[in-house]
């Protein structure tokens, strides 16, 4: 049996409401699924109660970007709820500053030439949270790009004309907050670090002593190999060992609920070895062969 922790619905930069996420999780034969919406917790509820309706195991959650020594870092926040705590209450901040951020790509891609507007991204984005494929999206429908990858690698991604920085909390207050918030913080894709394997144990080690919980073993665009070798890391550290496909719909082509490219099944014991991270104090059993 398996499972899906990382999720993106129309509440951030997914084409899918939560409700039809969890259909297609029942479709997938999945036993549980954790909502994982950029900056968000907003389609939480809708989520919960479908899932519910569908005897289906749910771990509401948010995906941040954040700050870490070699570059942005992506971490999950599971069993974050709803409400205010001293990591609900940065959200706000949090999104005020994404919305800056949009307000100033936009000019920077009208700079370029783009007859673009932002009524027309947050449209594209159904009135909720507007994220860089909501951009991509409409530069694709304008015939400005041939797909959304390349609207990306011209124009969107760090370094190219039209990405726009924005403020993040740094890692290690984002992990305080999020422990002092009652959720457990994990790193989500940890390739997108920038940072050799060789130097991954010496990161996820500080983290680690700050109070992260989990690494994203299972990731859907991973090798079979580097998911056992993180999931061994996870043993190592006596932290958890997650998985999710990063599911955002059309938004990102070729990734399903559950199975990834195909080949994604995120084994039960993930979901176990999250809710033992969040034991105060406690860790997953380490490793004993080490
Ligand atoms: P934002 O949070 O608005 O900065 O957008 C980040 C999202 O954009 C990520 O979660 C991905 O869904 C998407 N994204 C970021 N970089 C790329 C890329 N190089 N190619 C395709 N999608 C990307
Ligand atoms: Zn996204
Ligand atoms: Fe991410
Ligand atoms: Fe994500």
């Amino acid at each position: 049996m398996a499972v899906d922790l990382h999720l993106h619905s129309v509440f951030s930069d997914g084409s899918e409401t939560p409700r039809a996420i969890i259909d297609l999780a029942v479709r997938a034969g999945l036993t549980a699924i954790a909502l994982t919406d950029h900056d968000t917790l907003d389609g939480v509820a809708e989520a919960a109660a479908a899932a519910a309706a569908a005897g289906l195991t749910f771990v509401p959650g948010t995906e941040l970007s954040v700050d870490w020594t070699t570059g942005p870092m992506h971490l999950l926040a599971y069993f974050l709820e709803p409400g205010t705590g001293p990591l609900q209450d940065r959200l706000e901040d949090i999104q005020a500053g994404r919305a800056r951020r949009n307000e100033q790509i936009v000019a920077r891609l009208r700079s370029l030439g783009f007859d673009l507007s932002l009524e027309e991204v947050a449209a594209e984005a159904g009135g909720r949270g507007v994220g860089r494929p909501h951009f991509a999206a409409v530069l694709l429908r304008k015939g400005y790009v041939a797909d959304l990858r390349q609207a990306f690698d011209r124009y969107l991604a760090a370094g190219r004309p039209g990405y726009v920085n924005r403020e993040r909390l740094d890692a290690i207050t984002a992990i305080r907050l999020a422990r002092a918030s009652g959720a457990v913080p994990v790193i989500a894709h940890p390739h997108t670090l920038g940072i050799t394997a060789a130097d991954y144990t010496a990161a996820f080690e500080q983290l680690a002593a700050a109070g992260l919980g989990g690494i994203e073993a299972h990731y859907a665009e991973y090798r079979p190999e580097m998911r056992q070798h993180l999931a061994a890391v996870c043993r190592r550290l006596g932290i958890a060992a997650t998985g999710g496909s990063d599911f955002h719909g059309t938004y990102k082509p070729g990734l399903q609920v559950g199975s990834g490219h195909g080949d994604l099944a995120v084994p039960d014991e993930a979901l176990e070895e999250l809710r033992g991270a969040a034991e105060p104090g406690a860790q997953v059993p380490r490793d004993q062969a080490r």
